[in-house]
């Protein structure tokens, strides 16, 4: 009995779909938890780029806004370490989280803002003797702090009284003491199995100067003192954060307690951060490889930052596109590269016309095209499997080029390009012959080749039935454009960077050969009039972009994206 087959709606698995955080948001504007609304927020410190890891946090965070009706999604600056943070940081997250496609609209924050604010909830604690001014220095603090297995003891300062702990907290504001003379610090327990809630510090003196308020404060909130009271200040919904503040959560909720913060407030909940396989993405350890050279600064193609994957070639579609395929979840994992670079090469293949450029090349000489002559032959940008048309026109003419590797004297047995005596076809063009290798009498390296055409061969397969197997791509010689190739590889030669050999730290593990610079390579000529930042395929070799930065009329540059396969995976086989 024939069935009958039952479609699967997209809306029958939207449910299922869910990741966990998603599912949470549906169930509070189920249960009506907050009135309907759902207000997410991505909160960078301004001290450092950007990296695919904060895309992976503003994917989740505008994402959930976006799909909910309603939704709002602020972009705050936790800029409440003047030591670290810069407006330029500032400025470059606003332009990549742009960049990405996501828009805050009018909810453009600082916790730097709320300073007055965070001061007097801190008095409120301090009135409700919940907080205290400790005078133990940073070192004694740590040691009575107590270990996993040992509970901590209380500071001999933990029973000032209200009085006295209003008197020097507000002195600390005004500047009356040195930094960390004193601190201000949460009275929980000094014995709790949660070492975060040992009396976390609340504040520090820093007499420092801060990118936005100066010299206005020398007393500064720390992270979990701020974090959630900001979020209670944005009436934030659904705060979002990594796994790693796990343990923070129970202090953000005895912060909100305390002060008097009354439910319906903001929740957080940890989702996995992004781990990427061959790089590091902590913003420490990238400042580390700007500042000690071993990049050519934040936006080096190499580096795993925004600024970094934009002038690679990669799209802001494609970044999303991998934020989506590795999802939303609860344990920590690392993610495979070669998934990213999945990501990467399926947006391209839509978007990247094809091209045909010779990275190395080898000069041929066709010896029976008459000499002067040029013929213009038409090739499509696009493969038959891409849905898309155009093409440009490519002259051909006696004197070309090809790829140094598509050829060999000796070749072994399923070489299937040229070699003396054998035949290959040329792309969009005709078959040659390989007639002989010139060599130069010197080093006895073969320097150009002169070939035979089949005339007969533009639009199909030889007449007689002989079969040619392999095509190359080529350039003519007096129409190629002489250009720069960056080739780009991963920065690390490790799946994981931290592993490093005793003694050493990550940069040990640095690849040697993750850019290898080609100064002579030609290109077709069709790329002439294309503005900086055009993304092709460069036949047989990979994506490319002509470098958005570095080209100029006459000089192009360009970076390669990604090969067109995973030359890692073979290498990863192969040591196994
Ligand atoms: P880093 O470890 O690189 O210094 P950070 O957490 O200190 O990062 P923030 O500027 O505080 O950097 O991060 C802003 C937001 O981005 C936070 O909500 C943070 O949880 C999130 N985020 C940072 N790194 C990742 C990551 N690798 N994966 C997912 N989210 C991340
Ligand atoms: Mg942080």
């Amino acid at each position: 009995m024939a069935e009958k087959k039952q479609r699967v709606e997209p809306s029958d698995l939207r449910p299922d779909s869910l990741d966990f955080v998603r599912a949470k948001v549906a169930e509070d504007l189920k249960t009506g938890r907050y009135g309907g609304r759902v207000v997410t927020r991505f909160p960078p410190e301004p001290n450092g780029y950007p990296h695919i890891g904060h895309a992976k946090s503003c994917c989740l965070n505008f994402g959930i806004a976006l799909e909910n009706e309603g939704g709002v999604c602020h972009l705050r600056f936790d800029d409440t370490n003047p030591e670290t943070e810069d407006i330029k940081y500032v400025e470059a997250i606003k332009q990549d989280v742009r960049w990405l496609g996501f828009d805050w609209g009018e909810h453009l924050y600082h916790a730097s803002d709320y300073f007055e604010q965070l001061y007097d909830f801190a008095v409120t604690l301090i009135q409700r003797g919940r907080a205290y001014v400790d005078s133990l220095s940073e070192e004694k603090i740590r040691e009575y702090r107590g270990t996993v297995n040992k509970p901590g003891r209380a500071s001999p300062y933990r029973d000032r009284s209200v009085e006295e702990n209003l008197d020097l907290f507000e002195r600390m504001r005004a500047g009356a003491f040195t930094d960390g003379e004193h601190v201000l610090r949460g009275k929980i327990d000094m014995a709790h199995p949660n070492m975060l809630m040992r009396d976390p510090v609340l504040y520090r003196i820093r007499h420092a100067s801060h990118y936005r308020r100066g010299e206005e404060w020398c007393i500064y909130p720390l992270y979990d003192f701020t974090h959630c009271l900001s979020d209670a200040i944005e009436n934030i919904t659904h705060s979002l954060c990594t796994l790693e503040f796990e343990n923070n959560r129970a202090l953000y909720d005895w912060v909100l307690d305390s002060v008097g913060i009354k439910p319906p407030r903001p929740e957080q909940t940890e989702f996995a951060r992004l781990d990427l396989d061959y790089t590091v993405l902590s913003k420490r350890k990238l400042i580390r490889l700007v500042e000690d050279g071993h990049v050519d600064g934040w936006d080096d193609p190499r580096m795993p930052t925004i600024a970094g994957l934009r002038r690679r070639g990669v799209t802001p579609e494609a970044i999303r596109s991998f934020c989506d395929m590795i999802g939303i979840d609860k344990v920590n994992s690392r993610v495979d590269m070669a998934k990213f670079e999945y990501a990467i090469r399926n947006d391209l293949n839509q978007r990247a016309p094809r091209v045909l450029c010779v990275l190395r090349p080898l000069k041929v000489t066709i010896t029976n095209f008459p000499d002067g002559e040029v013929e213009m032959l038409d090739g499509s940008y696009w493969p038959h499997d891409v849905p898309k048309q155009g093409s440009r026109q490519l002259p051909f003419s006696r004197e070309i080029y090809i790829e140094r590797d598509d050829f060999m004297e000796d070749p072994p047995k399923k070489y299937f390009r040229l070699a003396p005596g054998r035949e290959v076809r040329l792309r969009h063009s005709y078959i040659i012959k390989c007639e002989e290798a010139v060599k130069d009498p010197e080093d006895g390296e073969v320097v150009e080749l002169l070939c035979t055409y089949d005339p007969e061969t533009l639009s199909g397969p030889p007449v007689d039935g002989r079969k040619v197997k392999g095509t190359i791509h080529w350039v003519s010689r007096s129409h190629a454009l002489p250009c720069r190739v960056r080739l780009y590889d991963r920065l690390f030669k490790t799946p994981d960077p931290e592993e490093a050999p005793v003694g050493e730290d990550f940069t040990a593990n640095l690849n040697p050969d993750s850019l290898v610079v080609l100064q002579g390579s030609l290109i077709e000529p069709s790329v002439a009039a294309d503005p900086p930042g055009t993304r092709y395929q460069f036949e047989r070799q990979g994506y490319f972009i002509s470098d958005p930065l570095d080209s100029e009329p006459g000089a192009l540059v360009f970076n390669r994206t990604v090969t067109l396969r995973d030359s890692w995976a073979k290498i990863a086989a192969r040591s196994s």
